[in-house]
């Protein structure tokens, strides 16, 4: 790790003061627990001049849930959403999901807003200056030419996504609220994501993968529930207690009888943004059979579109995240 530069940190207390803080440093970034952007700044990968901390903001570590809805400030911390009885009992794909998030002391310092909005990695990305100087640099950071990983890309950046908690909020139709200079939006979670996925043509990459438009920040997510879904999250990585989802999967499905009513499959660690599964509303109406496992094999293989952006390969993660969404599904139906 390289020595940190000099920057300035600002504290603010409001939402109000946030903005105007980020008004003033038009180069500062946001940091919530730090656990990724620190890293970036120990590695020479960023420099900005100020920092602007979002865990004084008290009216953003709200957390409530019930049957129907979902909402959860950017500041909360991910220990506190991973704990939270209410998510436990409706949304136990979130709560999965943020209790599988790096290690515990990074649980008690990350917070849901830099997850969401968490920078998207790759082999050739997350290394010392001295490495990917040593490599000839690489897209993401504008200094090289070339993408290592697909060398005939022609511009594209395949750095992948990783967070743990965007796919399970996925499940749930997620929506996120944004502030900044022209006032709040809100959108849907599905669009904050804009890096490359198959089905939806989006035509963002691994360097532009958020729709989060300068001086803005995230306020909230949220996401409702819809009556019987059962849900669950898992996911593979190298280190069991600390670790990046080498893939992850999150699955709700709604039982009635004998028939499939709902099926929702998102994954993580696979594209340059998280992806919400295209089709499976055409495995619902009848019983969950071989044949419907088989299109949901179908499915996935389509869809994901993972690259040697990490040290297992592209085909490894797309077979094992297959391989972990069918086992969700078979158990969330044995279960329902
Ligand atoms: C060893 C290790 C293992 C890890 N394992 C995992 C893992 O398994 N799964 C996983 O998902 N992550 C993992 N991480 C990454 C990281 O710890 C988590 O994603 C964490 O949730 C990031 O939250 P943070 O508050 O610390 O983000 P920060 O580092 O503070 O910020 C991350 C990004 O979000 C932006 N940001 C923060 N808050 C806001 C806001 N309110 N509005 C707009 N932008 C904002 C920051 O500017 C920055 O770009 C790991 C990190 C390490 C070091
Ligand atoms: S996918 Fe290519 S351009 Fe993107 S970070 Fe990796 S090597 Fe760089």
């Amino acid at each position: 790790m390289d020595a940190l530069h000099e920057f300035d940190v600002i504290r603010p207390k409001t939402i109000a003061e946030m903005l105007a803080a980020r008004k003033a440093h038009p180069a500062s970034r946001l940091i919530g627990g730090g656990t990724d952007i620190l890293v970036n700044i120990r590695r020479g990968i960023e420099k900005p001049p100020v920092l602007i901390e979002t865990t004084a903001v008290a009216e953003l570590h709200g957390i409530a849930a019930n049957e129907r809805e979902i909402v959860v400030g950017a500041s909360a911390k991910l220990a506190a959403l991973a704990q939270n009885a209410a998510v436990l009992k409706h949304y136990p794909a979130i709560a999965a999901a943020a209790d599988s998030i790096a290690g515990p002391t990074h649980r008690n310092m990350g917070t849901v807003g830099g997850n969401l909005c968490l920078d998207t990695r790759c082999i050739y990305y997350n290394q010392s200056e001295w490495w990917r100087g040593a490599n000839a640099h690489c897209l993401k950071t504008a200094l090289g030419e070339m993408c290592h990983v697909a060398p005939k890309s022609k511009g594209v950046c395949f750095a992948t996504y990783s967070g743990d908690l965007a796919p399970a909020f996925l499940l749930y139709g997620g929506e996120i609220d944004l502030a900044g200079p022209d006032g709040t939006r809100t959108l849907a979670l599905a669009d904050f994501y804009t890096g490359y996925a198959k089905q939806d043509g989006s035509t963002g990459d691994g360097r532009t993968y958020l729709a989060i438009r300068p001086g803005e920040i995230v306020l909230r997510v949220r996401a409702k529930n819809v009556p019987g879904l059962v849900s669950a999250y898992d996911k593979i990585r190298i280190r069991k207690s600390i670790e990046y989802p080498v893939a992850g999967v999150a699955v709700a499905l709604a039982r009635k009888g004998d028939t499939l009513a709902d099926l929702r499959v998102a994954f993580t660690g696979t594209n340059p943004r998280p992806v919400l599964l295209d089709g499976t509303s055409a495995l619902c109406g009848k019983p969950l059979s071989d044949a419907a496992l088989a299109a949901l094999d179908d499915l996935c293989r389509d869809q994901i579109m993972s690259m040697k952006t990490t040290f297992t390969p592209g085909t490894y993660r797309r077979r094992v995240a297959t391989v972990m969404a069918k086992r969700l599904v078979k158990r969330l139906w044995g279960a329902a």
